[in-house]
């Protein structure tokens, strides 16, 4: 898939394009308490071409002075985009740090696409002209704030975009990747699935962009590690930054089935660990939370049960995800981690058919009743499954507003105990039938 990154100052409106583009994504839960989204990388679709978006502008580069932060931007997006948008403001004209981002841009040969924010009517569309002198052509006059223009805007990003491969996806084959904090052993548990006994490495496969790609076989399941951690290690001095290694981590969870989220068990829960397991949760994959460095901690017959109990209260939008406590170092516990795996991806790409899942939908109702809301009461009409990678129900009922957020939660929870999606989120969906 191409990727498209979006650069320019602060305050021209990138994040509002950004959003704009990608539009109202199918966020699995849309609202989870506790966790922040900077919404940096995500998907995008125009007249069904797939791509992903990048905001450069959300990567926090920290508080270096605005022409540092623009060059890191304008290099970020160089090194990582196929096309670039670049946004100034029609409010402001060119100014000093447009001309030093277009110089970096224009050097770097990668097709540029000009727009011009906040022409928010026609009659500002002569203001276009002056930014003809950027050097990249015809400027696309857009209103983000609007939605004005994009779709040409898009047209000509689109035209640009070179001509891919498919890649070629193995149904039978489970893609998984590690995502955690710098230093929490992700490097070393990878190592350590490589090493472990009877796990057969067949072959390290080509080298995308983002990651290193592994096979491995283990009792008759075929994997592919999607590993993003030796990317770090190939040198450039940005790619070690926090903010660089998200934007790899995000590409690693789209393609994966299987999201291992790692927390350190000797340093404990982080707020940056909520953070990155906010992603994986987010993007939808299947998830196992690794407790790494084990042998750091002194047990008893009680100490998995309480840490357990720890991390359940930190992460509770990850309810459903199972718990694997191992050391990559000491290898120990490391043989329950695919299995686990195993599981989290079966259960992602789960299909319940229509009558047994009506089943569990009437008698959970039949426990208990649907609720009534000034008056009306909701009506369940049946359910089924529309989606699986993660498991999506629509819900029929005379009026969705009836359904309230916990009585959905209820519904999930009967849905999760009939057909144990562990290590899966599940989304369900009510829609209007009369
Ligand atoms: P990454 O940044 O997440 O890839 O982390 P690394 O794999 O590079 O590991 C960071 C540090 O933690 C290294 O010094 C490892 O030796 C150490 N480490 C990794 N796994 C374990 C473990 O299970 N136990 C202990 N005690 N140390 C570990």
């Amino acid at each position: 898939k191409a990727v498209v990154a979006i650069v320019g100052r602060p305050n021209v409106g990138k994040s509002t394009i950004f959003n704009r583009l990608v539009g109202e994504r199918i966020s699995i839960v849309e609202d989870i308490p506790g966790v922040t989204r900077d919404r940096i990388y995500s998907q995008a679709e125009w007249l069904n071409t797939k791509f992903n978006l990048i905001d450069t502008g959300g990567i926090e580069i920290g508080d270096e002075p605005l022409l540092i932060q623009m060059r890191q931007q304008a290099e970020i997006a160089i090194d990582e985009a196929d096309v670039i948008i670049f946004i100034v403001n029609a409010k402001e004209g060119i100014t000093a740090a447009d001309e030093e981002v277009a110089k970096l841009l224009f050097k770097s040969n990668k097709p540029v696409v000009l727009a011009v924010n906040k022409i928010d009517n026609p009659e500002m569309r002569d203001e276009i002209y002056e930014y003809y002198s950027l050097g990249f052509g015809e400027p696309f006059p857009i209103s983000g704030a609007h939605g004005l223009g994009l779709g040409d805007l898009l047209d000509e990003v689109v035209g640009h975009f070179p001509q891919f491969e498919q890649e070629e996806v193995d149904e039978d084959t489970i893609y998984f990747s590690l995502i955690g904090r710098p230093n929490v052993g992700k490097s070393s548990l990878v190592n350590a699935l490589l090493n472990e006994e009877r796990v057969i490495v067949s072959d390290i496969e080509g080298t995308t962009r983002d990651a290193v790609d592994t096979h491995l076989h283990r009792d008759g399941q075929d994997y592919v590690i999607i590993d993003t951690a030796g990317m770090r290690k190939r040198g450039k001095v940005y790619e070690s930054t926090e903010k660089y290694s998200v934007l790899r981590a995000l590409r690693a969870i789209e393609r994966s089935d299987v999201v291992l989220v790692l927390i350190d068990a000797e340093t404990g829960i982080r707020e940056q660990d909520k953070k990155i397991a906010g992603y994986a949760h987010d993007a939808g994959r299947g998830i196992v939370i690794v407790v790494n460095k084990w042998d750091t901690v002194e047990t008893d017959e009680k100490t998995m049960k309480e840490y357990e109990e720890k991390i359940r209260a930190h992460f509770q939008f990850l309810d459903y995800a199972p718990v694997v406590f191992l050391s990559a170092r000491t290898k120990k516990r490391i043989h329950t981690l695919l299995p686990m795996v195993q599981v989290a991806s079966e259960n992602h790409a789960k299909r319940i058919p229509t009558n047994v899942l009506n089943d569990v939908i009437m008698d959970a109702i039949a426990m208990n009743p649907t609720p009534t809301v000034k008056g009306q009461r909701l009506k369940v009409l049946y359910a089924t499954q529309v989606a699986a990678k993660p498991p999506a129900f629509v819900v029929f009922v005379n009026d969705p507003e009836l359904m309230h957020f916990s009585y959905q939660r209820f519904l999930e929870n009967k849905i999760r105990d009939a057909f144990g999606f562990v290590g899966t989120p599940i989304k369900i969906i009510a829609r209007r039938r009369s």
